[in-house]
C-alpha cells in the first residue's frame, strides 16, 4: 500500500545521469573484459580539466572551517558575480548548481494548470521541474535541431507562466541568434518570465548569438542562468547562478533551500572569478573549442550525420541506431550519451580522449554501416 504521496511521481521516470567509468568498468568485467582497459567518460558535458590551482587552494582553506555553516546570504559569491557582470547584487541568486535554480524558477512562477514552455529535445530538468511544480510542461519540437522561437511563441497561452530557452541547447549544441531572440522576448507577454539557460555560454564563438545579460538589463521579465560546472570546471562542487530583476531574485530567495550552496562551492566560485584565475579557465575553454572543431572535422570525414555545435559537446542525430551505437561505444570503453532514440551526444574532452573517441567512432560506424 505504501505511504500517501503525490500521484505524478508514479508516472515520473527517474533521471538518467551519464554512466560513470566505475559502472562501465564493472559491467565490462562482468562481461569478461579486461579490467585494466581505460575508460573515457564523454557523457556529462564536464570540463576535462581540474579546477585552476588557486581554486583548489581556496577549497583546501575552506575545508578548515568545515565545522561552520556556510554564509547564509552567500555575500562574497553574489558580490563577485555581480561585479563580474556589472549588475546589482540584489539581482543575483545562487544555487546548488543551476539545475536547482531551474526548479526554483518553476516553483516561484507556476502551480497547477500553469504552463511552462520549453524546446524538445532540451535539458530534461525543465520537464521534471514543471511536474514538481504541478504545472503543465509544454514541449515544443525543435526545427533543424534548433529552438523554434516562432512555434514557441504560438505555444504561449494565457496560462503560460514561464518559458525556457536553452542557448546553446543541450543536447544539440545549436543556438538562437540575437535578432530572433530579441523579437521573441518583445512578443512574449510582459508578465511571463523568459529564462535564458546559458550553461554553455562561454563556449559560444558565433558573434550572432546573444549574450543574455543584455536582455536582463533591458527586460524585467528575462532571467539568465549560468553555471560554474562547465567552463569553470566545478561540476562536482555544485554552483550555479541566476541574474534577473530584483523582483524575481527576491521571490527565489523566499523559497530557496537554506545553506544549499556549500562553503566549498562558495569559496571555489569566488576564487574562480578572480580575473587571472578566470583567464585560466577561459584559456581552457578556447582549447575545448579548438578540439570541438577538430572532432567535428574528424566526424565529418567519417560521413556521420552531425549538428554543428556552439557548446562543449557534439550531437549526432543517428535516430533508430542510437541505443545500439551507444552500447558499441561503451563496450569499447568510450561512454557517450544516448538521447532517447534520436541521437548521441558526445562531450569534447582532452585531445587524447577525443582521439580515442574518433578511432572508436571509425570502427563502430563502419560496423553498423554508417561511415
Ligand atoms: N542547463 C543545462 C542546459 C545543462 O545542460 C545543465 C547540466 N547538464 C545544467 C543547466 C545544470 O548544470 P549545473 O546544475 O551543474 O549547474
Amino acid at each position: 500500500m505504501g505511504i500517501k504521496h503525490r500521484q505524478f511521481l508514479d508516472a515520473l521516470p527517474p533521471y538518467q545521469s551519464g554512466r560513470t567509468p566505475a559502472e562501465v568498468a564493472r559491467a565490462r568485467v562482468l562481461a569478461g573484459g579486461d579490467p585494466s582497459d581505460s575508460i573515457v567518460k564523454l557523457s556529462s558535458n564536464e570540463s576535462p580539466y581540474p579546477p585552476p590551482a588557486a581554486v583548489s587552494e581556496a577549497l583546501v582553506a575552506a575545508c578548515h572551517s568545515g565545522n561552520r555553516y556556510p554564509d547564509f546570504n552567500k555575500v562574497s559569491m553574489i558580490e563577485a558575480i555581480a561585479k563580474r557582470y556589472n549588475v546589482d547584487p540584489a539581482q543575483v541568486t545562487v544555487g546548488n548548481g543551476s539545475v536547482s535554480l531551474v526548479r526554483d524558477l518553476c516553483l516561484i512562477t507556476s502551480g497547477p494548470a500553469d504552463e511552462i514552455v520549453y524546446g524538445s529535445p532540451s535539458f530534461p530538468a525543465y520537464d521534471m521541474a514543471a511536474r514538481v511544480a504541478s504545472a503543465v510542461g509544454v514541449p515544443v519540437a525543435l526545427t533543424d535541431e534548433t529552438y523554434d522561437l516562432e512555434s514557441m511563441l504560438k505555444a504561449v497561452t494565457p496560462q503560460t507562466t514561464l518559458v525556457f530557452v536553452c542557448n546553446p541547447n543541450n543536447p544539440t549544441g545549436t543556438t538562437v541568434n540575437e535578432r530572433d531572440l530579441q523579437a521573441f522576448i518583445r512578443s512574449v507577454p510582459k508578465d511571463v518570465l523568459v529564462v535564458l539557460d546559458e550553461a554553455y555560454h562561454e563556449y559560444v564563438t558565433d558573434s550572432d548569438v546573444a549574450d543574455g545579460m543584455t536582455f536582463v538589463k533591458e527586460h524585467d521579465n528575462v532571467a539568465v542562468i549560468r553555471t560554474f560546472s562547465k567552463a569553470y570546471g566545478l561540476a562536482g562542487l555544485r554552483a550555479g547562478y541566476a541574474i534577473s530583476s530584483v523582483e524575481v531574485a527576491d521571490l527565489i530567495r523566499k523559497i530557496e533551500t537554506s545553506y544549499s550552496v556549500s562553503a566549498l562551492a562558495q569559496a571555489a566560485a569566488v576564487a574562480s572569478l578572480e580575473p587571472q584565475v578566470e583567464a585560466q579557465s577561459l584559456a581552457r575553454v578556447a582549447e575545448i573549442v579548438a578540439e570541438r572543431d577538430r572532432v567535428t572535422a574528424g566526424l565529418q570525414a567519417l560521413g556521420v550525420p552531425l549538428v554543428r555545435s556552439q557548446a562543449n559537446f557534439i550531437y549526432l542525430p543517428v535516430g533508430a541506431q542510437t541505443t545500439e551505437l551507444a552500447r558499441e561505444f561503451e563496450s569499447r570503453g568510450v561512454i557517450i550519451r544516448p538521447i532517447g532514440n534520436a541521437g548521441l551526444r558526445v562531450t569534447v574532452g582532452l585531445p587524447e580522449e577525443n582521439d580515442r573517441f574518433l578511432s572508436v567512432a571509425a570502427e563502430v560506424l563502419d560496423a553498423v554501416g554508417i561511415s
